[in-house]
């Protein structure tokens, strides 16, 4: 039998603003279950869209996890710096036909689909450009997503459990590359998680919505699939996820241990001891392995 890969695990920030107590809980949750796993943990700055990068952003995420003990085990990696491996990827997919390009905006995608998008925070594509552009100059490039009971694709997640979704009703074909030029997060993180060979993804929940599609793109470039944590989002008062523009303010960097505190009484610890740093992350590790192994 053949031995399973090392750990190897990550978190993947959007320098979008500093980190916040929403990023944090992820932060934490995927470097304890690395160093439960005696595994690697590392960091990588997904600023792969431009125009949502904030300049300074993404050294301040980095300062900001290093002054709450977590440091990347490798050199962080910087999506804007990849684009030759998403090119790569998209080419190859290309040629197996697995891509075409799509000439419809999002207002003629609503419409074709009537009322129901209304009631649906995604629309579906109802496959418009499949056979080809009718007549419309390219926009963006979608990846064709399997009909029929081909399109239920179906994962375990460690926290969450058994996760299903149709591709075909839920999702529809989807987009590899923007109309603005600019890659999709799909493809970053999947073209990322590859190379990196990551064997555990743990992240919010809000993206356990993305995971079928990203299992989807791993199996259309015949790379391994990760083993997935998606742990609960934290959300304001108002039941939004916490995000800069639902109010998340900054962490204070001066006194990393209460927000650790309190970030691992999201993730169901009990209160680690309040000594120091080591202390928190050799309790709080030891009560994560308990919990979901080692
Ligand atoms: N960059 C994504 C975010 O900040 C996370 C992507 C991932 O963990 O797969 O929401």
């Amino acid at each position: 039998m053949k031995a399973a890969p090392a750990y190897r695990g990550r978190f993947a920030p959007s320098p979008t603003g500093p980190l916040h107590f929403g990023s944090l809980v992820s932060a934490l949750a995927s470097f304890l279950d690395a160093r439960a796993h005696r595994g690697t943990w590392l960091v990588r700055i997904e600023d792969v869209d431009g125009p949502r990068t904030v300049p300074g952003a993404a050294e301040d995420i980095l300062d900001t996890l290093r002054k709450f003990g977590m440091r990347s085990d490798e050199q962080p990696i910087w999506q804007s710096q990849r684009e030759h491996a998403y090119q790569r990827a998209f080419d190859r997919l290309l040629s197996a036909g697995f891509v075409f390009a799509c000439g419809c905006t999002r207002r003629e995608i609503a419409d074709s689909l009537g009322h129901a998008h209304l009631r649906h925070a995604t629309l579906a594509y109802p496959g418009t450009c499949r056979d080809g552009l009718h007549g419309k100059l390219p926009r963006a490039w979608r990846l064709r997503v399997p009909d029929g009971d081909a399109a239920v694709l179906t994962f375990e997640d460690r926290w969450q459990g058994v996760q299903t979704q149709n591709l075909a009703t839920e999702v529809g074909d989807f987009v590899l590359k923007r109309a603005d030029g600019e890659w999709a997060y799909q493809l970053a993180v999947v073209v990322d998680d590859a190379e990196c060979g990551i064997t555990h993804i743990v992240r919010g929940a809000d993206l356990l919505d993305s995971t079928a599609r990203q299992i989807y793109l791993q199996q259309c470039l015949a790379v391994p699939t990760p083993v997935y944590l998606h742990v609960p989002v934290v959300e304001n008062e108002h039941g939004e996820k916490l995000s800069k523009q639902t109010g998340a303010t900054a962490l204070d960097t001066h006194r990393p241990l209460p927000a650790l505190m309190q970030a691992a009484k999201h993730l169901g610890l009990e209160q680690p001891p309040t000594g120091s740093l080591e202390t928190f992350f050799s309790d709080a590790t030891a009560q994560w392995a308990r919990r979901f192994g080692t």
